[in-house]
């Protein structure tokens, strides 16, 4: 699988340090409220996981199935939440998914989740493509910034596959 990876962009040892740093932010963000995590699956369940250790405080944890690619490299501009949305009324919600690319999922689901009665959504990805995007919206803690290209590793994928590698990468051609 890795002879696949043209390059790696960001290391595992870079990430967790940059984790580190995340989330010290999110805790002054925060300011001692309980936090209530969303992860968007399935890219976000490797950052999640590696990011919740890190925030000791009162926290509970929940999980949006949004769908916006269809196997491909490519978006179709629609955001679809599969299973409904989980009970977000008066609560701070630290929403966190694996990268922010033409904004549609965050803002989507940002809004879903306003209409839903949280009291605040706080937005969270480990990855933000440097480029215009098709909804306003940015992160409010991003762990690094990228250039306009399709990565894979530490839960990211392609057409289901490179989720597991614990590293940032770039794959060689794609189609295989
Ligand atoms: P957006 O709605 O911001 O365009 O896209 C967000 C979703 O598209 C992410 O949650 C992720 O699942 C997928 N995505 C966007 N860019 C990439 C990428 O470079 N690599 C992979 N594997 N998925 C991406
Ligand atoms: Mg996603």
């Amino acid at each position: 699988m890795e002879s696949l990876i043209e390059k790696v962009l960001i290391s595992e040892a870079e990430i967790h340090k940059r984790l580190d740093s995340m989330a010290l932010e999110i805790l002054t963000g925060f300011d001692g409220r309980p936090i209530t995590v969303v992860a968007v699956l399935k890219g976000a369940l490797v950052l999640v996981a590696d990011l919740f250790r890190r925030l000791p405080v009162k926290l509970d944890i929940e999980f949006v199935t949004a769908q916006s690619y269809y196997g491909g490299t490519e978006t179709t501009g629609q955001v679809e939440v599969i299973g409904g949305l989980p009970d977000v009324k008066g609560k701070s919600i630290l929403l966190v998914d694996d990268i922010l690319d033409t904004g549609l999922t965050l803002a989507a689901l940002k809004a879903q989740l306003m209409d839903a009665g949280a009291d605040s959504v706080a937005t969270c990805v480990l990855l933000s493509k440097i480029k215009e995007r098709s909804a306003d919206v940015e992160a409010d803690y991003c762990g690094f910034e990228i250039g306009d290209e399709f990565v894979v590793g530490y839960g990211l994928d392609y057409t289901g596959h490179y989720r597991n590698l614990p590293y940032i990468g770039i794959l060689k051609e794609f189609g295989v």
